[in-house]
């Protein structure tokens, strides 16, 4: 089953406005002529319309690093899926696990923001992943279920490349270590099982599972070659030009 891989860089809160655009433009030229992935950059908010000017027509997709369930309304802080149309973005992160453990995002919010990011026409990247707590006291596999029932509640799959999940086990996330290239595909295996379960196997199939935590120069190429890993979530490293340049460029 063809899945497009697809390598996003989350930006998390770095970047004034110049050095965003720089950055993306970087992005830009290091992923012309590259037909057979995507390329998505999620950078501050501040700079997200600049950033989607910048890299407008060069096919590289821009995304928020979060996004809110309603359209407009009394919600400080946050930012509506129309708001990030409106400015060009086709991708909403949701759930990542800063979200989760820094300012106590709950599954049922996470749900909500993938319903509201979906019925606005985002593709939502759902974030999923285990604490080391939890992988050492063997309960990945739980946590991952019940993040992935929970986070999908409600939602339909009309087209499986509109919906994206992120497997980023915490204890690899800025940490500089990276789950193995077995690790990760026996957690994507787990997960496509799940999604077959919850939709169809034909539909799981084809959405597309991005491994994230520590993802470098060095390890993408391998980490790209499990059989369900369909691309990278990827956090310090997508904001070294270089360094971002050759994990687009990752070979198979
Ligand atoms: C992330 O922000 O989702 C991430 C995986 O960060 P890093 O690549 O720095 O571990």
């Amino acid at each position: 089953m063809q899945r497009t891989p697809l390598i996003a860089g989350n930006w998390k809160m770095h970047t004034t406005t110049s050095e965003a655009v720089a950055l993306a433009k970087s992005v830009a030229e290091a992923s012309r002529g590259l037909a057979d992935r995507q390329v998505m950059i999620a950078p501050p908010f501040t700079a997200l319309a600049a950033v989607a000017e910048a890299v407008k027509g060069s096919g590289v997709h821009v995304a928020g690093q979060n996004v809110c369930w309603a359209e407009k309304g009394a919600f400080t802080g946050e930012i509506a899926p129309g708001m990030l149309l409106d400015i060009g973005c086709t991708m909403a992160i949701i759930g990542h696990s800063e979200r989760r453990h820094i300012f106590g995002e709950t599954d049922a919010m996470i749900n909500k923001r993938v319903a509201g990011a979906q019925a606005a026409g985002l593709i939502p990247i759902l974030c999923i992943g285990e604490t080391l707590a939890e992988r050492e006291a063997e309960r990945t596999f739980a946590v991952l279920e019940a993040q992935l029932r929970q986070g999908l509640a409600g939602i339909t799959v009309a087209d499986p490349a509109q919906l994206v999940i992120a497997y980023e086990p915490v204890w690899a996330i800025g940490t500089g270590k990276t789950a193995s290239k077995e690790q990760a595909q026996e957690a994507h295996a787990f997960v496509r099982n799940l999604l077959a379960e919850i939709y169809e196997k034909n539909i799981a199939c084809q959405i597309r599972i991005l491994y994230g935590g520590s993802v470098n120069s060095d390890n993408v190429d391998a980490l790209m070659q499990q059989a369900d890993v369909d691309g990278a979530l990827v956090g310090g490293a997508a904001l070294k030009a270089d360094t971002f340049a050759r994990i687009i460029r990752f070979q198979k």
